[in-house]
């Protein structure tokens, strides 16, 4: 069982409102700031500038 799929969560590539991927609880970091990285709760790779409907403040 993997993570949503990504449209399901009504991922997107930018950012929503000054909320992104960077500042929540869900992302895990890639190698560097700018990296892709992945989420706990959304399949595949993730942009730290992305925003989806789970997006959480750390
Ligand atoms: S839950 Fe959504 S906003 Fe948060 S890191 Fe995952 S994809 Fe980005």
């Amino acid at each position: 069982m993997g993570a949503p799929p990504q449209a399901a969560m009504h991922y997107q590539g930018h950012p929503k409102n000054g909320q992104h991927c960077s500042i929540c609880i869900q992302f895990v970091p890639g190698i560097s700031a700018q990296s892709t990285g992945t989420c706990k709760v959304v399949d595949g790779a993730i942009s730290p500038d992305g925003y989806c409907a789970a997006f959480s403040a750390t």
